[in-house]
């Protein structure tokens, strides 16, 4: 039998399901220095932590339990420590999760908490388990050299509050970028808002990220696409003349600090509230757009919302649908792919039938926004996520000034 060369393409996930988005209780993480005995010492105590229970079990074996804010919630238990030893030591980190949850994210080491490398294969074992007749990772244990240097462990790279503050500050060195506050997360933190361009917003365009707290990946790509909107060059300048862009980098500012592994402060997946909007992120940004829309103002020609998951994968509107522009999602898409040898994009449009609760429904159904729910794979290398990222906000500029 002839083979087909090209392999299978993931699927994506299961259509989304409404849910109800109202604020629920969740279960904050008790934040401090462990003191293991032995001069070992674990701490929780940064931006992005999370580490919920550990226990020394023996000389060499230490348990770490990493429990998430509130459930029913996403597999996707994000993690965060730092652990130093006053005298060298190997020790074995053993992570482990509540009974219906498995770990899902390869370690990251780093001595400085800026630059990350992952563990490597060597290092690590892990347990199976069945879930949901899925063979899915229940627990890893890794093997860690210790000393008096301070070694982090995540599930990511951590790029926290903080670390999009210091973004945010350099990107508003330029006379065409201008920051504000779409408006005040659960906690009271200012949920920021890029403006980028120069333009009457007649002509608009949207760009969101990080509903998801461990959603990093799909953060680094819209950092390489907005520097790119945003650079010096001719192409930017020409398209910032014509269309403003409108960032909202952390859409989720308390989830991120404190560590969550998908929820708001309460306890929602934001992506799930794009219709109902019972959460203080998500109504802020839907009433900004509206705001921006109403009347004869303008219009937002294009929204991308970025993400991680499993794989590389666009998941977009009915190309049949016709918003603001038609057409320009399944060519930005085919114009990016063109750019870079050897890939392959997955793309998977939404059935028109899907519940419209997440924020490309939004985008798409409400605003008339050609939309785009830009997923990057967890362990994409970072590199390419950075080329990607730039490829397309240079197919987005050609095509939108055409
Ligand atoms: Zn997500």
């Amino acid at each position: 039998m002839w083979s087909c060369k090209r392999e299978k393409q993931w699927e994506g996930q299961e259509p989304v399901k409404t849910v109800n988005t109202e604020t629920v209780p969740i279960q904050l993480q008790f934040r401090g220095i462990f003191d293991l005995g032995d001069g070992v010492y674990m701490s929780n105590q940064f931006e992005g932590a999370r580490l919920n229970g550990v226990v020394r079990n023996n000389d060499t074996l230490v348990t770490v339990l990493i429990t998430p804010e509130n459930s029913p919630i996403n597999m996707s238990p994000w993690y965060a420590f730092k652990l130093w030893s006053e005298s060298p030591r190997t020790l074995y980190l053993k992570l482990t999760y509540p009974e219906n949850a498995g770990h899902r994210y390869l370690p990251k080491l780093s001595f400085d908490g800026m630059s990350w490398r992952e563990i490597d294969s060597a290092s690590f074992q892990t347990t199976k388990m069945i879930l949901e007749e899925k063979e899915v990772v229940k627990d890893l244990t890794m093997k860690l050299s210790l000393g008096k240097d301070t070694l982090w462990v995540s599930a990511q790279e951590l790029i926290t509050n903080t670390h999009v503050e210091q973004w945010i500050r350099e990107l508003e060195s330029y006379s065409y970028v201008e920051r504000t506050s779409i408006g005040n997360s659960h906690e009271g933190r200012p949920i920021p808002l890029l403006k980028i361009g120069e333009s009457d917003d007649q002509r608009m365009i949207m760009v969101i990220s990080r509903q998801h707290p461990p959603e990093v990946p799909g953060f680094l790509a819209m950092q390489a696409f907005v520097e790119t909107l945003c650079a010096p060059t001719e192409l930017a300048e020409a398209f910032r003349s014509k269309y403003n862009t409108y960032v909202v980098p952390l859409a989720n500012p308390d989830g991120v600090f404190h560590g969550h592994w998908r929820h708001n402060r309460g306890g929602v997946d934001l992506n799930r509230d794009w219709q109902e909007f019972n959460q203080p992120e998500t109504s802020a940004i839907g009433d900004f757009m509206k705001q921006k829309t109403k009347g004869d103002k303008g219009k937002f020609y294009f929204g991308v919302d970025f993400h991680s998951t499993f794989e590389d994968i666009y998941y977009t509107i009915d190309p049949d649908l016709k918003g603001n522009m038609p057409g320009l999602v399944p060519e930005l898409i085919e114009a990016t792919a063109q750019e870079l040898p050897g890939y392959m994009p997955n793309v998977k449009p939404n059935s028109s039938e899907e519940a419209r609760i997440t924020s490309t429904s939004f985008l798409f159904y409400e605003m008339g926004a050609e939309a785009l729910t830009y997923e990057i794979g967890d362990g994409t290398p970072r590199d390419f996520i950075r080329r990607k990222g730039e490829v397309t906000a240079t197919k987005l500029m050609e095509l939108l000034i055409r």
